[in-house]
């Protein structure tokens, strides 16, 4: 179809224009309704049914000296898929900001995009309600847009190489902080010519050039994220609350103390988000009945709580906790330190360690501990194995399978009932390519520089078999890393930090105050625990944030 512009061309030249293409009719026009309704009297909104009309409709824009703000494109078309439409619509307007419409199924291929054609986003289907998913999005990037006034598109690059482990845990960071990149093997010309121009040898990998031009010689990721716009370094010395932890909990707290006028500052040492950012598909969080990924619910609760003015640091890790008087002091692990009125600590769990031989030394060259959701891509046509029985582990399985040719879930157990929710279960059993092998564990990994081949040992025979494996998704457990919490912050006997009622009198014995510890309070006046670091909590998104808002409330009252 020939695109008709929605105004008359006269009265629009002035308005930078809004392009959405979908082969679907009536999302087409659906979406084009919703963007009209909020951006029409400053935007024109240009609705196509395919990527060649919406071309077509470019290139006579660009003949008349409009400007295109945004292009929203579907994935799935039939003909030129949104991919590839993108990348040509590039060529006609290269500054525009680029969204690509996914369905679920298709996140990775919207991440494959990021690389491809600079996305800046991707949204995904259904939209509504628009004032949660759509609206805020294209508010930024129409502002992004406006604010670089058409400065050519530049990116941080990063050349890398699959088998390298440093760079796949680049990329990981990279991605779970949502910072854009383009990747570039260091087998393939590219890769090698802008090492050459780096002055490197690709013996040290990955090479990270900033958008400046600045090349980093395997950089540490505290290197990289100063240089691509995270926060690394606290505004202030002194907050009214300071939020150890950027999973749920943290950010849960974070969003609710900064709206609460409190100055909040949150310090994470990797990526915000925790372990539920490396979740494929939260099923069980309140109000999203047809779950939301990890990396979706980080995104709008980082965005949430820098809105309020949170700051939120990242790559820094919280080393020490003093009282000094009124104040509590927090040790970050680059020597500096930010005091505090008040203090929550979400710092959450951290996966064990699997001790087989061969595991520790292709840690991210084949196994993954956790998600690894960059990976998914690197599974196609592989046998793909995944070691544990809970949820976590189910849901990756029911992710992997997407990509690989099979996934075997390795557990000691005998079944997956007693440590699974029953959705999973039928999810799991109703997918041909997972395959669930009871009373197995793995006893040796072998590769040449990355994982090739497993060792799996039956428990009830004590027989091994080895067994080709492209990847390794490693899920058994998680503990609490509360070291530096010694000497200050009771603990149970595994580390979890007690609080409110489970403190007991010996653990109070130095408790300076006329009341008992608040609900969430440790053994510190002020000093309060959420979510899964917290002794005897539910482990889980929810709980998680719910106890992140429930501790600001504790926190107001400690301050009266
Ligand atoms: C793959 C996966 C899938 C899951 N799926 C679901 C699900 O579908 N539904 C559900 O309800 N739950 C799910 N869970 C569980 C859920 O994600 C957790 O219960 C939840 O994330 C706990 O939140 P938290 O904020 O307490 O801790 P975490 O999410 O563990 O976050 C803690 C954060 O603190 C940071 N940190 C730790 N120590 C320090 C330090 N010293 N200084 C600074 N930062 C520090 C860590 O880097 C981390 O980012 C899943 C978990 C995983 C791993």
């Amino acid at each position: 179809m020939t695109v008709p512009p929605t105004v008359p061309a006269a009265a629009a030249e002035t308005r930078p224009v809004i392009v959405t293409v979908d082969d679907d009719p009536s999302v087409s026009r659906a979406v084009a309704r919703d963007l009209r309704r909020r951006y029409g009297e400053n935007n024109r909104i240009v609705r196509a049914e395919s990527g060649a009309d919406a071309l077509d409709a470019m290139r006579q824009m660009k003949l008349r000296g409009d400007q295109v703000a945004v292009i929203l494109a579907d994935y799935r078309m039939p003909a030129m898929n949104g991919i590839e439409f993108l990348e040509r619509a590039m060529d006609v307007y290269p500054f525009a900001k680029r969204v690509l419409l996914t369905a679920y199924a298709d996140t990775n291929a919207a991440i494959d995009a990021i690389n491809v054609v600079d996305l800046d986003y991707y949204l995904l289907k259904p939209w509504d309600p628009p004032e949660e998913k759509l609206y805020p999005p294209v508010d930024e990037l129409l502002s992004a847009w406006r604010r670089d006034d058409r400065k050519p598109v530049r990116v941080t690059k990063m050349v890398g190489h699959r088998w390298s482990g440093p760079s796949t845990a680049l990329r990981d960071f990279l991605a779970r902080n949502e910072v854009p990149y383009r990747w570039y093997s260091s087998d393939e010309p590219e890769g090698q010519r802008l090492l050459a121009a780096a002055g490197a040898d690709g013996r040290e990998l990955p090479v990270v050039i900033t958008v400046d031009g600045e090349a980093l010689i395997a950089p540490t990721s505290a290197e990289v994220a100063a240089r691509v716009g995270l926060a690394t370094i606290p505004e202030r010395d002194f907050y009214d609350l300071v939020v150890i932890g950027g999973g749920p909990g943290g950010l849960g707290a974070a969003v609710y103390g900064a709206s609460e006028g409190l100055r909040t500052l949150l310090v994470e040492k990797y990526a915000t988000g925790g372990q539920a950012g490396q979740s494929s598909r939260i099923e069980n969080y309140l109000g999203f009945p047809d779950g939301l990924s990890g990396g979706q619910l980080t995104d709008r609760a980082r965005r949430q709580a820098i809105k309020f003015g949170a700051e939120l640091l990242t790559t820094r890790e919280a080393t020490g906790l003093e009282v000094n008087g009124p104040a509590r002091t927090i040790r970050l692990n680059d020597g500096s330190a930010v005091d505090a009125k008040a203090v929550i600590l979400a710092t959450g769990v951290t996966y064990r360690q699997l001790n087989a031989p061969g595991c520790d030394r292709m840690q991210n060259a084949g196994v993954f501990y956790g998600a690894a959701l960059t990976e998914a891509e690197a599974c196609k046509d592989q046998d793909v194995f995944v070691v544990g029985g809970a949820n976590s582990a189910g849901q990756a399985a029911v992710f992997l399978a997407r990509f690989a040719r099979s996934v075997t879930m390795l557990i000691r157990a005998r079944s997956l009932e007693q440590s699974m929710s029953y959705y999973l279960i039928q999810q799991i059993a109703g997918i041909g390519n997972i395959a669930v092998r009871t009373c197995t564990e793995v006893s040796e990994a072998f590769g040449d520089g990355h994982l090739e081949q497993l060792e799996l040992r039956d428990l009830n025979t004590g027989t091994t078999e080895t067994v080709d494996a492209g990847q390794l998704f490693i899920f058994i457990g998680a503990s609490p890393r509360t070291g530096w919490l010694d000497g200050v912050v009771a603990r149970d006997e595994r580390g979890f930090v007690l609080a409110g009622l489970d403190l007991s009198e010996d653990h109070l014995a130095g408790w300076p105050l006329d009341r008992s510890p608040f609900h969430l309070e440790t053994n510190v006046p002020g000093v309060f625990a959420v979510g899964d670091v917290r002794a005897e909590s539910a482990k889980r998104v929810a709980s998680a944030v719910g106890e992140g808002a429930m501790a600001v409330m504790f926190v107001h009252r400690y301050l009266e």
